[in-house]
């Protein structure tokens, strides 16, 4: 009779080393198959869910690719499928005859719904599960306030949960070794792809390779985010040992290489929260002067803001469909098409928002700092709906997360849970103190390397020195009135 076999299925959590599903899977016994799903959901996804960026699909096969080397070096194998899962995981149950399937919790609401079917399905066959949280430090369930609600305000949330993540003490575990790879016959049946099994898997192969292929982002060498465990695992360890003791107050100035450009590998789960941590903290018992252990905190409370806007979707899943305070679904959005366009292409007139946008639009990835000042500008000066901003960036960023990125767009927007007041950011300060030598604005914007820093910065650079870079779109501070006056209305 040959070993029961355990169904490990990869989701956002795309490495084998620290990978607490997966030691859960291993645990049971060595033979552990692993499976990643294409679904046409995720990857060409209808209108009402957010869209993948090619850089996040190049980033996603490429982190695939890696996965699978990994497998084999493990010992046994991660086949890729393509369809709903919802029909292939209990076939592929079924076809292995595998007992117990296991996989890791996730917060965004479609895949709850699709992991709820899953389960169903797989338990009416009369198989086990075995789920449980890997891609959060501490258990959205488990972050309550005194009052027995969840968080919808960041500062009492985040000392929860630090005060949690130092009591869980949180350990990194090795990539499992020895795994035993599927039979002879079911082996057979996959490379002759005869039979349902070897049809289900060479679907899924020839996927990856068409994606491989066609996935249409031409930023890949200007990326600062590097798909695969590997590239992620190298990324951690080059930051912890430098940038990360610098982080505060390097993390503000988008002109230098402040910050850890993680974001997509702990999206897609290149790297766990845990191995940043655990990163974190062997830096702190290193490092000796007061400035250098508060810099690693702040790192340590960013890590926070992602489990905070996790945690705010797991608990208000309604987030996704619109602002969370009512009286800003009355907003009277003014949505100029054409402002949006020049904005999205990063033609607004105004250098530091331009700069930004063309970062985004070149490498898929901007700058934090950057994120708030053109987002408070889209909705505060252009006074477009956040949700075409928050929509913008699904489509352009490699390291587009719902949590994440609706979390900023409603920050930036006022709408969200913090109750702040209006938080109206004006361009040119921003540029002052952030890229005071006008660096990262001429870095990006490489036709206006000509003008001085002082113009770059107020975004007032005469007619002759434009050579055909654009007027600005608009007038900051008539903006700022009129927003205001649109606020007091929807606020009385
Ligand atoms: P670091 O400064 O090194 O921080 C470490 C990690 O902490 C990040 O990789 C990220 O996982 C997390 N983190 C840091 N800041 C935040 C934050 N404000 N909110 C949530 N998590 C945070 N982040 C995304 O990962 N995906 C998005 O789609 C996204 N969209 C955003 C949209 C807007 C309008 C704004 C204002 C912010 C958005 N962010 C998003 C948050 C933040 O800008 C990025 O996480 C950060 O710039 C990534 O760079 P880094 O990896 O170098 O971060």
């Amino acid at each position: 009779m040959s070993t029961p076999r355990t169904l490990f299925w990869h989701r956002r959590d795309l490495r084998l080393s620290d990978n607490s599903g997966l030691q859960a899977a291993a645990a049971l016994g060595p033979a552990v198959t692993g499976v990643y799903v294409f679904d046409p959901a995720l990857i060409t996804p209808p209108p009402q869910l957010p869209p993948m960026a090619p850089a996040r699909l190049w980033f996603l096969v490429e982190s695939l690719v890696e996965l699978q080397q990994r497998w084999r070096q493990a010992g046994s194998r991660l086949l890729l499928l393509a369809g709903d899962p919802v029909l292939l995981l209990p076939r592929l149950a079924a076809l292995l005859d595998a007992p117990t399937v296991v996989w890791s919790r996730d917060v965004e609401p479609y895949a709850r719904e699709r992991d709820r079917q899953v389960a169903k399905a797989l338990q009416n066959d009369g198989r086990k599960l075995l789920v449980d949280w890997d891609q959060l430090l501490v258990a959205p369930e488990s972050l309550r306030t005194g009052g027995g609600d969840p968080y919808r305000v960041y500062g009492p949330f985040l000392r929860n949960w630090r005060g949690q993540v130092e009591r869980l003490a949180p350990r990194i575990t090795e990539a499992p070794e020895g795994l035993q790879d599927l039979t002879g016959s079911q082996l057979q049946q996959i490379s002759s792809a005869e039979g349902d099994l070897g049809r289900l898997c060479s679907q899924g192969q020839s996927e990856l390779e068409r994606l491989r292929s066609s996935h249409g982002f031409a930023g890949t060498e200007l990326c600062p985010c590097r798909p695969g465990e590997t590239a992620a695992a190298d990324q951690l360890a080059r930051f912890a040992d430098g940038p990360l003791l610098g982080y505060e107050p390097d993390r503000n100035f988008p002109g230098q290489q402040g910050t850890s450009s993680l974001s997509a590998a702990l999206s897609v789960g290149t790297v766990s929260p845990r191995q940043a941590w655990c990163s974190a903290q062997s830096a702190k018992q290193i490092v000796r002067s007061d400035e250098q252990q508060h810099a690693i905190t702040v790192w340590e409370q960013e890590l926070g803001w992602r489990e905070f806007y996790q945690q705010a979707l797991f608990h208000f899943p309604e987030l996704a469909d619109g602002p969370y305070r009512e009286q800003w679904r009355r907003f009277p959005w003014e949505n100029n098409e054409a402002w949006f366009e020049s904005w999205r292409e990063g033609k607004t007139g105004m250098p530091i928002i331009d700069a930004a946008m063309r970062q985004l639009n070149q490498s898929a990835w901007m700058h934090n700092r950057c994120r708030m000042i053109v987002a408070s500008f889209l909705v505060k000066d252009l006074i477009c709906d956040w949700r075409w901003g928050e929509r913008a960036f699904m489509e352009l960023e490699v390291d587009g997360d719902l949590a994440a990125n609706n979390g900023g767009w409603q920050w930036s927007a006022s709408s969200g849970m913090d109750p702040k007041p209006l938080r109206i950011f004006n361009p040119s300060t921003q540029a002052s103190k952030f890229d005071a030598d006008a660096d990262y604005i001429r870095h990006w914007l490489p036709e206006l390397r000509h003008v001085n820093t002082k113009d770059l910065l107020s975004g007032d650079i005469g007619a002759l020195e434009r050579r055909g870079y654009p007027e600005p779109l608009i007038d900051h501070k008539k903006q700022q009135a009129h927003f205001k006056a649109l606020y007091a209305r929807i606020r009385s």
